[in-house]
């Protein structure tokens, strides 16, 4: 009895007063907050599946020895925390083409599908819709421009891969364009040859081919193309002097468009994707979907830093579905090496992608040594005749299919030593996280279908 009565004195008031103010910020619809909010940042860490959080958290107090934003974010009282559901209309699981789309016109579409309905019918994405209510919009991210995730809120195609397309749709649609695909605006690439950046700089952008040149931008429009495809993975791109000076980071890119669209009167919608985790997922490669996950979580840092003292922008922190399911298995005895068998990610210098460029047809005798070189794990000899097997196209004995790759094999290999598993090499149906902060967080909260974000992006805008 006394402990109960403790207890209540100890949580009474707090409790109390914490209940109402939850009630209070559950309450959907307009309220006065949305009233007066100048713009959205919309933080895609693309392919995150929810154990990514964990695995980022000790990564960073590893190699940082500080938590990272995401861990820190999900203890401010002041944060709204939810679940995304993320099927798309043909499948529990989606592609990022559906997912993005879902969020882009407020309806479920088939997978590979941009803004396109099952039935073939169009449907307008969030940026023209802005476009036409004077509300500016900006992708930033380290794929393609022209890849799903940004291409979700601002073009309509039927097929994902039609990226020459999407390089057109986004002008005088989409202000300021940051990441990667070169390839599908420039003439000597594009199947009609025309010459899009020439297109866009008559439009009044600046166009942009280097981070220094983003940079000193002063431009309210801008077109930022650093690689011709994807910017390189963040692990790749620490241990290369060139490509950190041509290649931004995310952060960087992130804030310098969130400072050209404060510097402006009017409204805006901003989506920042951290791509290359998906990617990293796909690969199993833990080292670089962990550094990329920490790129992301710089620019998310960044954000918020830019932000403080303001009470007129939201911020939201999501992934669009999960992909592989790493987690760090319990390894030894009673799991006591768990700790020392995930250290060892950090020793790991090149992402799966470049350690494969020097490995097309290396003997298993020279792959044992590079793969020693890179990531101080020694393979045992038939481990490197079983991925030399897989990258001479040939099969080898994997019971899970999803895994008979070398990039699943040798994350089952370098598993066995930093004790991280993965379930395949594909997305899975997963919720993902979804955090929130800022003017209208409210209405993010509870278990929240990927198709309901269109509305609330667009009422809090309207
Ligand atoms: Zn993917």
């Amino acid at each position: 009895m006394t402990v109960r009565r403790d207890l209540l004195k100890h949580i009474g008031l707090g409790a109390i007063t914490s209940l109402l103010a939850s009630k209070a910020a559950a309450q959907p619809g307009k309220s006065s907050a949305s009233k007066k909010i100048r713009g959205i940042v919309f933080l895609v860490s693309d392919g995150m599946s929810p154990g990514v959080l964990t695995l980022a958290q000790a990564f960073s107090k590893q190699i940082r020895k500080a938590d990272t934003t995401w861990w820190q974010l999900l203890q401010r009282p002041d944060v709204v925390n939810g679940l995304m559901d993320t099927a798309s209309a043909n499948s529990l699981v989606t592609d990022s083409a559906a997912a993005s789309s879902s969020w882009g016109s407020g309806q479920r579409v088939n997978n590979g599908m941009i803004n396109v309905s099952p039935n073939g019918r169009s449907l307008e994405p969030i940026a023209w819709t802005l476009a036409e209510r004077g509300i500016r919009t900006g992708l930033v991210s380290t794929a393609s421009i022209t890849h799903a995730t940004p291409a979700g809120f601002a073009a309509q195609v039927k097929s994902r891969d039609d990226e020459q397309s999407i390089a057109r749709q986004y002008l005088d649609r989409v202000d300021i364009l940051l990441g990667g695909g070169l390839e599908f605006f420039q003439a000597s690439t594009r199947n009609d040859k025309q010459d899009l950046p020439a297109d866009y700089r008559a439009a009044g952008y600046q166009v942009a081919f280097d981070a220094k040149t983003l940079a000193s931008s002063n431009s309210q429009k801008i077109l930022g193309l650093f690689a011709p495809k994807h910017l390189p993975f963040s692990l790749d791109r620490n241990h290369d002097e060139k490509l950190k000076e041509k290649v931004p980071t995310l952060a960087a890119m992130a804030t310098k468009a969130l400072q050209t669209f404060l510097q402006s009167e009017k409204r805006f919608l901003l989506q920042v994707e951290g791509a290359r985790i998906d990617h990293a997922a796909h690969l199993n490669d833990a080292a670089a979907l962990l550094h990329d996950q920490l790129a992301y979580d710089d620019a998310a840092a960044a954000i918020i830093a830019m932000l403080q003292g303001r009470d007129d922008v939201l911020v939201i922190l999501t992934s669009d579905h999960g992909n592989s399911n790493p987690g760090l298995n319990g390894m030894g005895a009673s799991y006591q090496k768990s700790n020392e068998c995930f250290a060892k990610v950090a020793a790991i210098k090149a992402s799966f992608p470049s350690m494969q460029e020097r490995l097309i047809s290396a003997s298993p005798e020279v792959l044992v040594a590079y793969i020693k070189e890179t990531t101080n794990v020694t393979l045992r000899t038939n481990e490197a005749q079983a991925i030399a097997t897989s990258m001479a196209g040939k099969d080898v004995t994997e019971w899970n299919h999803l895994l008979a790759k070398p990039e699943g094999l040798l994350a089952q290999m370098l598993g066995n030593h930093t004790g991280i598993g993965w379930t395949g090499t594909v997305h899975t149906s997963d919720p993902t996280l979804l955090t929130s902060l800022g003017p209208g967080a409210s209405r993010f909260h509870g278990i929240v279908k990927n198709s309901d974000i269109h509305g609330h992006l667009l009422e809090l805008l309207s």
